[in-house]
């Protein structure tokens, strides 16, 4: 039998349930419907991991619930990073799969948030089956796609961890989002419900490589979460040599279905990760600028995070200040981030890559970024 099959017949998750499905399902059984709030309540708020605790419940209508939803298995195995710097988290699921999700503790140079927040990048899918060529996640394939309640149980499981309320959700982890449309969407809304984690739609960013036909479909989605596009090369030749899916969806195709969703939801921000020698060039920078004047997007420019096993590397300090330079002095609002964690694989599916086979049992494992790692993220 094959993980899809066992998976297929498992009950539906705790954390995957809305109000909604909640009221359903009591008003099924005969309960009154003030009661989907206190299950709500318990799940989110509360955050309790089995129906026996919820102690305000009749004991017939726990077992009735346990006997419909679950509450699968899944733990964190490694743990790097330390307390005050990026911490990046990887989870073993109930099929055995791994998934990472990063905590940022303060990320001034993010989306334009204050410097005291907390982000934590979520993970969509196991693997990725768009296959950038600067990618640990696309390198060994796609797996499944996520489930909305193993989204959502990534911030559960590290708020309860850390202790700390999160303040913003970037769905930039391993995965493309936009492929598992269905499942993301019913992730971000109960993460936005006011019964649910209560993260405002603001605090919520999706990135995606560029589904054409799925932007599309964002468009015209009512809750107001940001949409951030990786442009990543800002012709198809450059694009098409390091993002396969420009060949699906080229530049053309894939900003006329951003010109309606800048339409119809007001803006997108572009991420261009920025690779020596491939996409780091003058020409880029101007035709990057075109790009963004006509979509009047602002762009976060990424120095590159070095893959074990790849060949790409990032370009010179002075390189990326001229590459922002040139977009700056065309009128485009660009932002130099100075990248958090490269020292303890940071970029999305390095810290599974390296475990893969490696995580036999649960072991927590701490790793203290070194003095010279710190330094380098302070200056
Ligand atoms: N699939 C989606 C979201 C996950 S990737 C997407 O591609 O947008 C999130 C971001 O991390 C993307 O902008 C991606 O290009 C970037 N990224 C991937 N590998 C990286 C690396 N080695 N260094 C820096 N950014 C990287
Ligand atoms: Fe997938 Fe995004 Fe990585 Fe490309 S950058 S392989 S789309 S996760």
């Amino acid at each position: 039998m094959t993980v899809s099959q066992v998976c297929s017949f498992v009950k539906p998750s705790l954390t995957g349930i809305t109000l909604e499905e909640a009221v359903d399902f009591l008003e099924k059984r005969g309960a009154p419907s003030y009661r989907a709030r206190q299950v709500t309540h318990w799940i989110y708020k509360k955050r309790v991991a089995s129906f026996d605790a919820m102690t305000d419940l009749p004991n017939e209508l726990r077992a009735e619930l346990a006997a419909e939803f679950d509450s699968p298995k899944m733990e964190i195995v490694r743990l790097l990073g330390s307390k005050d710097t990026t911490q990046k988290f990887l989870f073993r699921l109930r099929d055995e799969n791994l998934i990472e999700s990063v905590l940022i503790p303060a990320s001034p140079a993010l989306y334009g948030q204050p410097s005291d927040r907390r982000t934590i990048c979520v993970s969509s899918q196991v693997g990725c089956a768009y296959g950038c060529k600067f990618c640990a996640s696309g390198l060994e394939g796609f797996a499944r796609n996520l489930d909305a309640a193993e989204m959502v149980r990534q911030i559960i499981e590290i708020e309860k961890f850390c202790g700390e309320k999160i303040d913003n959700v970037v769905f930039m982890g391993m995965g493309e989002p936009l492929a598992n449309l269905k499942n993301l969407l019913r992730a971000i809304g109960i993460i936005n419900a006011p019964w649910g984690l209560g993260i405002g739609a603001r605090h919520i960013t999706v990135s995606t490589s560029g589904l054409a036909p799925q932007i599309r479909e964002l468009a015209n989605e009512p809750t107001q979460f940001r949409l951030a596009l990786s442009l990543h090369g800002a012709t198809d030749e450059v694009r098409g040599q390091i993002m396969p899916v420009n060949r699906k969806y080229p530049l053309k195709v894939l900003l006329e279905a951003c010109d309606y969703y800048v339409a119809k939801k007001g803006r997108m921000t572009f991420e261009y990760i920025l690779i020596a020698g491939v996409n780091d060039t003058d020409e880029q920078a101007l035709e990057l600028a075109k790009i963004a004047r006509r979509l009047s997007a602002k762009i976060n420019l990424i120095p590159y995070n070095t893959v074990e096993g790849l060949e790409w590397s990032r370009p010179s300090r002075e390189r990326q200040q001229k590459f922002q330079s040139i977009l700056r002095k065309h009128g485009v609002v660009a932002t130099l981030r100075r990248e958090k964690g490269h020292d303890i694989a940071a970029a999305c599916g390095q810290l599974r890559l390296q475990t893969m086979g490696t995580v036999g049992k649960s072991d927590i494992e701490h790793v203290a970024i070194g003095n010279r790692a710190r330094r380098r993220q302070r200056s």
